[in-house]
């Protein structure tokens, strides 16, 4: 029997990210912003699954076998019915799924039908590890809840309207447009939601504001926003490019693949493996979690410390490149994993600005941060902060404005 949800009068919505072995979900009132439920299903298809369920304040853990992501959503709705909340009472109103390549089609959420669902599966050759398992998640989820209607939230889409200059690599044209080679983004959820809610927590229009994001977790991208919209960013056709991150490499000079192709023996497989599972900070130091790469530059590892000053030049030439595509800079707003909890990254970062109007008050950026907070100080020319992303909260309320439920 399952407890009735407290918030049963308010519109919720479920909201599903799903990965290659993984269910991550979350029942969300968009309204009021409460958790009414989430969860993880890891390591579907292998012979021993994780599951957790976290409601009503408390953590329920299971071991068993998840055979397909099918059989990983039929646990979910079997806990909610056993455990809760209930999901008929709690008025769900939509189900919102992350997708990660929306390509040059959309630059906005979309209500999931037939057309949409082709558009996501041919746009996998795009994002091969994200849209076949996002897909099968949005299939999956489409015949268990058939009654609720179902919506897709791109991560591109902040970026679909990038000026032309941005979006585009200067290769061969006729190439490009035939291979729907361009500058696609990633992370645009989190970039969307921070640089809006910035606007809103300094009281100012957002049209009004020229916002540096840094969205830093073990995947990591910058964009530069200008009134509210993307003008640039730095993941690329695919969430390789740009910032050094957790396992992946970030920028490099694409000759080092024809060199590795040709005299070292890569396959191209190989070089995939390279230089997004076996490089970044976890290639340069053996580690790929900040708190334990800190660990390791305490203890005067030379790699870690050259892993951790990679990574804080190339946060940091960033910057400056986009404080010059924006060309004044009003806001830096760190988030994600890395950006809201480690205030050395965010210290080094920005360290030998202050001729930018850029500083830190190192007091205030002082330890892990869980609501947003000001870590300039006052009167400083750029206002730095750190804030909390919340892709699912921002995915909840996307969903919603697409079913038309309305904000009450
Ligand atoms: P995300 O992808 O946003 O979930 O970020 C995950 C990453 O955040 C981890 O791999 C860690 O490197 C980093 N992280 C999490 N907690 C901390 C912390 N307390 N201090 C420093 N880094 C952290």
């Amino acid at each position: 029997m399952s407890t009735p949800t407290p918030a049963a009068a308010h519109t919720s919505v479920l909201v599903i990210n799903s990965g290659s072995s993984s269910i991550k979900y979350q029942l969300v009132i968009p309204d009021t912003h409460e958790v009414l439920a989430s969860g993880l299903v890891e390591r579907i298809g292998e012979p021993v699954g994780a599951v957790k369920h976290v409601a009503h304040g408390e953590t329920t853990r299971r071991e068993l076998p998840v055979t397909d992501h099918a059989e990983g959503l039929r646990v979910v709705l079997g806990l909610f019915d056993e455990i809760g909340p209930d999901l008929g009472q709690a008025h769900v109103a939509a189900v919102g799924h992350r997708v990660v390549q929306g390509g040059a089609r959309y630059s906005g959420p979309a209500l999931v039908d037939e057309d949409v669902v082709r558009d996501i599966d041919e746009l996998s050759p795009l994002a091969p590890l994200h849209n076949p398992p996002n897909l099968t998640g949005i299939r999956v989820a489409r015949e268990l809840l058939p009654d609720v209607p179902h919506v897709a939230v791109f991560d591109t889409a902040f970026f679909r309207d990038l000026p032309a200059a941005a979006a585009t690599y200067a290769v061969d044209t006729e190439v490009a447009t035939t291979h729907q080679v361009r500058r696609y983004g990633a992370h645009g959820t989190s970039h969307q939601y921070v640089s809006h809610k910035v606007a809103r927590l300094l009281g100012r229009p957002v049209e009004e504001l020229n916002t540096i994001v840094l969205h830093l977790g073990n995947g990591a991208s910058a964009s530069a926003v200008r009134g509210g919209r993307a003008v640039e960013t730095s993941m690329g056709m695919t969430p390789l490019e740009g910032l050094v991150m957790g396992t992946r490499s970030g920028d490099l000079d694409p000759a080092v693949l024809f060199h590795l192709y040709r005299n070292a023996g890569f396959s191209v497989d190989d070089l995939d493996d390279l230089l997004n599972r076996r490089s970044g900070i976890k290639g340069l130091s053996g580690v790929n979690d900040f708190r334990e790469l800190h660990d390791l530059v305490e203890q005067g590892d030379a790699a870690a410390r050259l892993a951790l000053d990679v990574y804080l030049h190339r946060l940091r030439k960033y910057i400056g490149a986009y404080y010059a595509v924006l060309g004044r800079l009003d806001v830096i707003a760190f988030t994600a994993g890395v950006g809201e909890n480690d205030d050395i990254v965010r210290a080094g970062a920005l360290a030998g600005l202050e001729a930018l109007g850029i500083e830190v008050d190192l007091g205030r950026n002082a330890g892990r941060k869980s609501e947003p907070t000001v870590i300039s100080p006052d009167g400083a020319r750029v206002t730095v902060l750190v804030v909390p992303t919340n892709e699912e909260l921002a995915i909840a309320r996307q969903a919603l404005e697409v079913v038309g439920a309305g904000r009450a």
